[in-house]
């Protein structure tokens, strides 16, 4: 698995980003109201410790506001190039995307931010080493 597979994988599933098997966020659903947004301290599976030090998450604000730059660009070269709307109205429609989405955008900046910093290792992956030990 290449490392951006191992980040797409990690960030999709909510996943540790060395274990790829304990949750980051406390629940699967972004929107679930109490506790869409709590992250845990740490993996429930290989014990790692998601703040690698205080304040460590504030660098995911660059990855949260790069995926919103993109969403941005997309829409509106799509716009520009095949639904040319007024600008007007797809201003206003990315930006209710950016707020509505922004539970995503917020988990997902977390874990890519992790995943920059913390590289996958099969190793702790216990469930695919037994499937490797199984085929030899
Ligand atoms: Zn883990």
């Amino acid at each position: 698995m290449s490392k951006i597979t191992e980040i797409a994988y990690s960030t999709v599933t909510n996943t540790c980003p060395r274990c790829h098997r304990g949750k980051v966020f406390e629940t699967n659903n972004s929107y679930h109201l109490k506790n869409g947004l709590i992250m845990k301290l740490n993996c429930t599976e290989c014990s790692l410790k998601y703040e690698k030090e205080p304040g460590f998450f504030q660098g995911a604000m660059y990855v949260s506001y790069s995926l919103q730059v993109a969403l941005f660009v997309t829409l509106f070269t799509f716009n520009t190039l095949l639904w040319q709307l007024n600008p007007t109205v797809i201003v206003s429609i990315i930006i209710a995307l950016i707020i509505g989405l922004f539970p995503i955008t917020y988990r997902w900046s977390r874990i890519v931010w992790m995943n920059f910093f913390m590289a996958y290792e099969k190793e702790y992956d216990v469930d695919k080493m037994d499937i490797k030990q199984e085929k030899i």
